[in-house]
């Protein structure tokens, strides 16, 4: 990860520790799309619950790096918004 943004020189790691916020919003969007994973796998399949917990969350890991990354790109925002830096 870069350490600032290229275009307007935005600092992307304030300060240590400071990513650790998006890992609550990470959680959150894990948990919807391991949810709605199993929904879709139980419409179609309508195997055990075990079974299908199973297979969400192994569905659900080639998408866990993407979803890390947005949860950050959301955490600047929310930070962003709430406190602004000014370059
Ligand atoms: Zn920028």
């Amino acid at each position: 990860m870069r350490g600032c943004c290229p275009t307007c020189g935005l600092h992307f790691n304030r300060e240590p520790g400071y990513f650790l916020g998006a890992m609550y919003i990470s959680y959150g969007l894990g948990l919807a799309v391991i949810v709605a994973l199993a929904v879709a796998l139980w419409l179609l399949t309508r195997w055990r619950l075990d079974k299908i917990a199973i297979w969400a969350v192994l569905l659900f890991l080639p998408l866990a790096p993407m979803l890390t990354f947005l949860a950050r790109v959301l955490w600047i925002y929310l930070d962003q918004t709430i406190d602004p830096e000014n370059q």
